[in-house]
C-alpha cells in the first residue's frame, strides 16, 4: 500500500480525499495556490505545498509544479480529484513516468473517453445504445445541416471537447441551424481549443442517468447502480437522488449490468461513471466520465462502499473485493450541491463566511471545507458544500432533506440554500416527475410571476 499520496485538487474532494487517506494510515499532501493557504483540507492534510498564484493554470492545473511538490515530498502516489487535471491524459502519463502511481485510469481509457467521438465509437461497439446522430465529427456546416435534415429538427450541436455544457446549441429549424454551428464552434474554440462538432437528436423531455462502475483492470467490475441527476440548471446538476424515481427493477438492471459489461470488457481500471439521457423507457449513452464524480456519496450511502478507499484499493494493484452479488443497495439518498450564489440570480458570491452551523443528526452527511471566518476564494467554482442525506424510503429522504435544509447557516455570502427550498415544495418533485429542462421551466415561470406581481 502507498506511503504518502499527494492530492492534486482543492475544497471539499480535496478534504473528501485526505479523510480516506487518515482512515487507511496513508499520509497525505494537498497542493495549494496562494489563494487556498487557509484551506479546510490543507489544515487537515499531514503536509502541504503551495504550488502557485490563485490562477488555477499556474496552480492547479500547473503539471510541472504538481510533480515537483510530489518529489518533493516522498509522495508516492498521486490522487487527482474532481475537475482540473483529473481527465488529462498527458498528466496520467507524466505522473507514471516520474515514477509516481496515479489513482485513476490508464492514460489510454482517459484519452478514449475523453474523445467524445472515439468514446461514442467505443461503447456502441460494446453494445451501448447512443442517440440518433452523427456518426463522428461534422466537417462543417454544409455536412451538418444535411444530416440534420435526416436525423429531423430539433438537433443539439456539441463539442467533441465538450464540458459543462459549453459550445452545445439546440438547433430548432433549417433556418437557424448554420448560425447555431457556428455560434457553438467558436464557443468550443474559445473555451477549449477546439471547435470540432458533433450532432444529435435534441431530447425533449429525457431525465439524467447515470450508472457508477468500478474495474480493477485485471479482468473485474460492477455497477453500483444509477444515480438520477436530471434536476439541473445550465446542464449543471443542482440535486442528484439514487436510486432514480423513474426506473423500473428491470430497467435499473439491464442498464446496469450494460454498464458493467462495457467496463468489464474495456478491462477498465478504477471508477467510473457512464452517463446516459433516458426517454420513454429507452437509454442512450451521453459520455463516460474516467473519474471520481462530484455526485459520489449518494451512491456510497445507498451501498456502503467508499469509493475514494477503492480508488486507491485499485490503483495499489488490489483486485476488486467485492462481487455483483455482493452490493447491496440500501434505502435513498439525496445530494442538494450548495453553491455560493444568489438564490435567484445565480451571480456567484465568494466573500468571508461569518457564521456556518452544519445540519446534523441520523442521516445526515455534510461534505464541505468550509468553516466560521473562511473566505470563499473568487478563483474557482461555487460548490461550497455537499448535504448528503439518507433514508429508507424516498419519501422519508424527502422529510430529511428538508430539515436539514432548516438546521443550515452559512451567514456573510449568498448560497442558493432557498432554490433547495423551493424545488423540495414542488409536487411535481416530490413525486419524482421531472427531466433534464423541468428545473430551468419552473426558474422560468417563476421569473415571469414576480415580474407580473412587480408591474
Ligand atoms: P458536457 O460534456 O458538456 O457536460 P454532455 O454530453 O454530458 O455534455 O451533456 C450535458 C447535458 O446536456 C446533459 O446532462 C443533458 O442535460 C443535456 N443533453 C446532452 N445531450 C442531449 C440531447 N441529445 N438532448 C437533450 N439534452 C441533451
Amino acid at each position: 500500500m502507498f506511503k504518502k499520496i499527494l492530492i492534486a485538487n482543492r475544497g471539499e474532494i480535496a478534504l473528501r480525499i485526505v479523510r480516506a487517506c487518515r482512515e487507511m494510515g496513508i499520509e497525505s499532501v494537498v497542493v495549494h495556490s496562494t489563494a487556498d493557504e487557509a484551506a479546510m483540507a490543507v489544515r487537515m492534510a499531514d503536509e502541504s505545498v503551495c504550488i502557485g498564484p490563485p490562477s488555477s493554470r499556474q496552480s492547479y492545473l500547473n503539471m510541472a509544479s504538481i510533480l515537483s511538490a510530489a518529489t518533493l515530498t516522498g509522495a508516492d502516489a498521486i490522487h487527482p480529484g474532481i475537475g482540473f487535471l483529473s481527465e488529462n491524459e498527458e498528466f496520467a502519463r507524466m505522473v507514471e513516468e516520474h515514477g509516481f502511481t496515479f489513482i485513476g485510469p490508464t492514460p489510454e481509457h482517459i484519452a478514449k473517453m475523453g474523445d467524445k467521438a472515439v468514446a461514442k465509437d467505443t461503447v456502441r461497439a460494446l453494445g451501448l445504445p447512443l442517440i440518433p446522430g452523427s456518426p463522428g465529427i461534422l466537417k462543417d456546416a454544409e455536412e451538418g445541416l444535411k444530416l440534420a435534415r435526416e436525423i429531423g429538427f430539433p438537433v443539439l450541436i456539441k463539442a467533441v471537447a465538450g464540458g459543462g455544457g459549453k459550445g452545445m446549441k439546440v438547433a430548432r429549424s433549417e433556418d437557424e441551424f448554420k448560425a447555431c454551428f457556428t455560434m457553438a464552434s467558436s464557443e468550443a474554440k474559445a473555451a477549449f481549443g477546439n471547435g470540432a462538432m458533433y450532432m444529435e437528436k435534441y431530447l425533449s423531455h429525457p431525465r439524467h442517468i447515470e450508472i457508477q462502475v468500478i474495474g480493477d483492470g485485471q479482468g473485474n467490475a460492477v455497477h453500483l447502480g444509477e444515480r438520477d441527476c436530471s434536476i439541473q440548471r445550465r446542464h449543471q446538476k443542482v440535486i442528484e437522488e439514487c436510486p432514480s424515481p423513474a426506473l423500473t427493477d428491470e430497467e435499473r438492471k439491464y442498464i446496469g449490468e450494460l454498464a458493467a459489461d462495457c467496463t468489464r470488457k474495456m478491462n477498465y481500471r478504477g471508477v467510473g461513471t457512464m452517463e446516459f439521457l433516458y426517454e420513454d423507457g429507452k437509454f442512450y449513452f451521453l459520455e463516460m466520465n474516467t473519474r471520481l464524480q462530484v455526485e459520489h456519496p449518494i451512491t456510497e450511502m445507498i451501498t456502503g462502499i467508499d469509493l475514494v478507499r477503492e480508488q486507491i484499493m485499485i490503483a495499489a494493484g488490489h483486485k476488486l473485493s467485492f462481487t455483483q452479488e455482493d452490493i447491496k443497495f440500501d434505502g435513498h439518498a439525496f445530494e442538494c450541491r450548495i453553491n455560493a450564489e444568489h438564490p435567484e440570480t445565480f451571480i456567484p458570491s465568494p466573500g468571508k463566511i461569518t457564521r456556518y452551523h452544519a445540519p446534523g443528526g441520523l442521516g445526515v452527511r455534510v461534505d464541505s471545507a468550509i468553516y466560521d471566518g473562511y473566505s470563499v476564494p473568487p478563483h474557482y467554482d461555487s460548490l461550497v458544500a455537499k448535504l448528503i442525506i439518507h433514508a429508507k424510503t424516498r419519501e422519508e429522504a424527502l422529510k430529511r432533506v428538508e430539515r436539514a435544509l432548516g438546521e443550515c447557516v452559512i451567514d456573510g455570502i449568498n448560497t442558493n440554500i432557498r432554490l433547495h427550498e423551493r424545488i423540495l415544495q414542488e409536487p411535481a418533485f416530490r413525486a419524482g416527475e421531472f427531466n433534464i429542462h423541468w428545473l430551468e421551466k419552473l426558474l422560468a415561470s417563476q421569473a415571469e410571476e414576480s415580474k407580473k406581481a412587480a408591474s
